[in-house]
């Protein structure tokens, strides 16, 4: 399981309901939040592939006309 820092806990923890996300400034990161305290938590993966910024923004696009 991949964890990562709860600022609220002030510990390391596993990351619940990891999802990968790409940042704007092209870093990889997974976002999920904290088994304890529900707190959301995040933690950089490094950088994204340029395929990988590709893919992943074409996805969030469908999905935000989805939702529309
Ligand atoms: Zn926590």
């Amino acid at each position: 399981m991949p964890t990562a820092r709860c600022m609220k806990c002030r510990t390391q923890v596993e990351i619940k309901d990891p999802e990968e996300v790409i940042l704007k400034n092209g870093l990889k990161s997974l976002k999920g939040v904290c088994p304890n305290c529900g707190t959301k938590v995040s933690r950089i993966l490094g950088k994204a592939s340029e395929e990988e910024i590709k893919a992943k923004q074409a996805e969030q696009e469908s999905e935000e006309k989805e939702a529309a």
